[in-house]
């Protein structure tokens, strides 16, 4: 799994682990190991000590404050940030919204919102998807209406993850109906306390209730919260799913889940021998450990286009594929080698206050994470539709 990283390199990673040491509470390390719920206060906490630090923004350019890692350092502190078991950054701000206010927002659009972002001033949601246009995302219906200085907001959003904690979320909004499907939708930022928002929690397949639908009834958002130009949304909306699928690839996360599996699979016996000894399973292993070396290879690739200052392109939507697919494998793995002590999930389990159900193998919740991460092929966008962007486009090369 290694790639060869210089001493530069290394002395880096050796400044992370000592942070990660330093600032890293157990207690909220155990809950990200065992996968129980996280508070809002956890997830706040975990960005306030990164900021302080100056290593929140990593792929921000200096000049907003950011810390423009190159692609390698940005690899080394996922992966250890992923094996201390810290919290997951929380993107939808600092890696969603940041890089489309920073290319297409206006002066004072930057000087307000992206200091706010770093110092957790704001919690952003993303509200593109609607009932009606997931997939067909330019099909979109929520509308906004030009009225004096204000735009009057009506429709519904859903899939709105995190929203029930959000003070902002982004939106797509239909401002011309006249036009093009994909030229009369604009992107506008709305404050989440502005009357005629409600938020409602969506259920999940894993019992928790970390998304939502939002709905609006003439909600008032001030001109000035218009980003770019009017019906040019799609353009920047684009140009956030770029990163936004790159952003799944979860490297870090994936070498993680995979060491943990390794690790229940020398504790858990089958037929008198070591689970991992098991031919069946060790081939999956091995295999799943292959893709995510070659992953490994691709992301570095990639991000270090991005860290070059390009837009991550088509290349995000292989990202995406593969980092999910082998995610969705390694919790499966997990939920195979522990079998029978996966069964007992119910979603309480996922609260670290409740008692602790058995868990011989110390393997923390296993069948809620397999649920969960079900969605890693649908949001940001579907496998299936992401191949179709990746297929165009490799058509069009082959031309
Ligand atoms: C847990 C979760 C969190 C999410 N968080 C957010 C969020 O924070 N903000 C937000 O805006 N959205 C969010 N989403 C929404 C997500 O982006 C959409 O669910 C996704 O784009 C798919 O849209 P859809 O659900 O409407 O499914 P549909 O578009 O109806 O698709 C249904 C199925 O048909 C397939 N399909 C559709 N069209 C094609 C085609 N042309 N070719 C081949 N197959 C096709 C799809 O792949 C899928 O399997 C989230 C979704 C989930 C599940």
């Amino acid at each position: 799994m290694d790639l060869s990283y210089s001493e530069k390199d290394e002395a880096f990673r050796a400044e992370v682990r000592a942070f990660l040491a330093e600032k890293l509470p157990k207690e909220l390390s155990e809950k990200v190991r065992l996968s129980q719920d996280l508070e809002k206060s956890d997830m706040e906490f975990w960005h306030a000590q990164l900021n302080a630090r100056g290593w929140l923004a990593a792929n921000w350019p200096k000049s907003f404050g950011g810390a423009e890692w190159s692609a390698v350092e940005r690899n080394i502190f996922e992966e250890e940030c992923a094996m201390a078991d810290a919290p997951r950054i929380v993107p939808f701000g600092l890696s969603m919204l940041a890089p489309v206010l920073q290319k297409f927002g206006s002066k004072a659009q930057q000087d307000h919102w992206l200091p706010r972002i770093l110092n957790g001033d704001d919690w952003w949601c993303q509200g593109y998807s609607e009932p009606g246009a997931g997939s067909d995302l330019a099909s979109l219906k929520t509308r906004a209406v030009l009225e004096g200085d204000h735009y009057i907001v009506n429709g519904q959003k859903t899939w709105t993850t995190l929203g029930q904690h959000a003070n902002m979320i982004f939106c797509l909004v239909r401002t011309d109906t006249t036009a093009k499907a994909q030229e009369g939708i604009s992107f506008l930022l709305i404050d989440m306390n502005t009357p005629g928002i409600e938020v409602r929690p969506i259920t999940l397949i894993d019992g928790g209730a970390e998304v939502n639908e939002v709905w609006f009834t003439d909600v008032k958002v001030p001109v000035e919260n218009l980003v770019g130009e009017e019906n040019k949304g799609w353009t920047y909306a684009k140009y956030l799913l770029t990163h936004e699928r790159t952003n799944i690839a979860g490297v870090g996360s994936s070498r993680a889940g995979l060491a943990a599996v390794k690790r229940i699979a020398k504790k858990v016996q089958a037929r008198g021998r070591p689970l991992i000894e098991n031919p069946h399973f060790a081939a999956r292993m091995a295999q799943v450990e292959i893709d995510l070396m070659a992953m490994a290879t691709t992301n570095l690739r990639i991000v270090s286009k991005a860290a070059a200052g390009q837009a991550p392109g088509v290349e995000s939507s292989l990202l995406k594929i593969k980092g999910t697919q082998i995610r969705q494998e390694i919790t499966d793995l997990a939920r195979r080698a522990v079998g029978p002590h996966a069964m007992p999930f119910a979603s309480d389990a996922l609260d670290a206050s409740n008692t602790p159900l058995p868990d011989p193998y110390d393997a923390g919740e296993v069948a809620g994470p397999y649920f969960n991460n079900r969605k890693l092929a649908i949001f940001g966008g579907s496998n299936e539709i992401q191949r179709e962007i990746y297929s165009k486009h490799m058509m069009r090369g082959a031309k």
